[in-house]
């Protein structure tokens, strides 16, 4: 039997579906999977893909039916399992194969792992794959890092596999080491932004305009056929008309209000502070989810503190109002995307990875969680000015947040005088008006800071004196 271009390890629901992905694309794929009767079921259930699966019971036997030098795609829980199985995997590979962590890592462990293995002949590449159980079947996001040499060893099959937009494969090498594990992690940091925005804004027509699950799904539907046209807004408005199969009731209304997370928000929010880049929306959706999950304080904090004392939403042209909400969402959505990558271009410089911006959201059109027709304008936005120093001052950008950011700014006030809580989208709306005011308000936090430290300031007329007149006052503490 030929010997397989590729191998995989861990046939959970990611691993068992891009290897069905990568065996119907006809390529012949090894598979392993730490639990043998897994590898055994999942043969089983390949039906005509079966002949392209190599099943294989012992590592050794996995590393053998693969054509050196080996591209492995590791597909397991992220953390110290990975290491464990790099560690298992390591004795029985030669020179120049590569072993590639498809999981959710955080790139600072595939940077450590690349390093690991730099001089030891093997390569790593750690690859973002985003789609979940469906876009991994039938056509992921793939974000690849690592060296050149090694993507060009992976880029047919990953080609092969990955999702197209008009065409075009939504799979590219983005950087050395880190760089794949990296934007994936941004992706993640969007999509939190992205949901977050989307929930306050049902939040608004559930609470504050009183529309049934099934009515605010049909407004989602309207907006999926616009410029919001996203597969976000297309399964929010799937999921807001779907029944409860037990009663009947939208099943939304029977869903507790309490959201996980598994870390990417997070890391996201870390390193954009870690670098000094705002990541307000993103922040504040990571937020938004911890706050959620404090389910017990909410419910006594409602009943100590009531909802805030103030008039319900009133709105004298719902017709008029649910546009403006549709125009907000985008101009949200448009301070979060310009955040993530305003983070990117960060990381880019701090890890010296010349992160290519317009083919990210090129590869991000379609296959992944944020696709979006929006992406495509960002992929021309940057293309046209790949320096810009911020996605809304493209000129492209710049107009839709002229147009739009008016929106925001009605909805926001409306919410927050309705006791509504928005805080993804006021945290957009405070981004755009800090971000466009050329003379801010860090000169009373500069007097401040010498006033009480000493830190010194600079003269707007660039006289050499840095110190205010404060007597006593100065330096008085840290
Ligand atoms: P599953 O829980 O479905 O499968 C986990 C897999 O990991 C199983 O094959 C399991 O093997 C294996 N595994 C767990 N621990 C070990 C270990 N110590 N050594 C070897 N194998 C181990 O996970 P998913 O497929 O959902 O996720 C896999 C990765 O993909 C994760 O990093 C996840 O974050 C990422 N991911 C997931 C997405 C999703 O939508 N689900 C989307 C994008 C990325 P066994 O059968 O023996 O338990």
């Amino acid at each position: 039997m030929a010997q397989a271009e590729i191998g995989l390890i861990g046939l959970g629901v990611m691993g068992s579906n891009l290897a069905l992905n990568i065996a119907e694309k006809g390529n012949k794929i090894a598979v392993f999977n730490r639990t043998v009767e897994r590898t055994h079921e999942f043969v089983e259930e390949a039906g005509a893909l079966k002949d392209n699966i190599v099943p294989c019971e012992t590592i050794e036997e996995f590393v053998a039916a693969i054509r050196p030098p080996r591209p492995i795609i590791i597909m397991i829980k992220a953390g110290d399992p990975v290491d464990q199985q790099m560690e298992l995997l390591r004795p029985h590979l030669e020179k120049n194969d590569i072993m590639i962590d498809a999981g959710n890592a955080n790139f600072r462990d595939t940077m450590r792992r690349f390093d690991a293995l730099k001089d030891s002949g093997l390569t790593f590449i750690g690859m973002g794959v985003s789609g979940g159980e469906e876009g991994a079947r039938h056509g992921p996001s793939i974000m690849v890092g690592g060296t050149e040499d090694s993507w060009k060893r992976v880029e047919k099959v990953l080609t092969s596999i990955a999702a197209k937009y008009n065409g075009e494969p939504c799979v590219a090498w983005l950087g050395e080491n880190g760089a794949g594990h990296f934007v994936k992690t941004i992706h993640n940091g969007i999509e939190y932004a992205d949901m977050q925005m989307i929930a306050e804004i049902y939040g608004i027509l559930r609470d504050g305009l009183k529309m049934s699950a099934t009515e605010i799904g049909e407004v989602f539907a309207t907006w999926n056929m616009g410029r919001l046209n996203s597969y976000l807004i297309e399964i929010t408005a799937k999921v807001l008309e779907a029944a409860d199969p037990i009663g009947g009731k939208p099943i939304v209304d029977m869903i507790l209000d309490k959201a996980g997370q598994k870390g990417t928000g997070k890391w996201s929010v870390i390193e954009a502070q870690n670098m000094g880049v705002p990541a307000t929306a993103i922040e504040a959706a990571v937020a938004a989810r911890s706050l959620s999950s404090l389910k017990g304080e909410r419910e006594a904090a409602e009943k100590i503190l009531g909802l805030p004392a103030v008039a319900p939403l009133s709105v004298s042209d719902k017709t008029a109002f649910i546009k403006d909400l549709e125009s907000a969402l985008l101009a949200a959505k448009i301070g979060a995307y310009a955040q993530g990558f305003a983070v990117m271009a960060a990381a880019s410089k701090e890890f010296n990875w010349n992160l290519p911006m317009p083919t990210i959201a090129k590869i991000w059109r379609a296959g992944c969680i944020i696709r979006s027709q929006f992406l495509d304008e960002i992929t021309s936005a940057f293309t046209k000015a790949p320096d810009a120093a911020n996605l809304i001052v493209t000129p492209a950008f710049a107009d839709m947040v002229k147009e739009t950011d008016g929106s925001l700014r009605r909805v926001v006030s409306a919410a927050v005088l309705a006791g509504l809580p928005v805080p993804a989208l006021a945290s957009a709306l405070g981004y755009f008006d800090s971000y466009r005011r050329g003379r801010g308000t860090a000169n009373i936090i500069q007097a401040q800071r010498d006033f009480f430290g000493a830190h010194g300031f600079d003269r707007i007329d660039g006289t050499d004196s840095h110190h205010g007149p404060w007597g006593s006052g100065l330096g008085a503490g840290a």
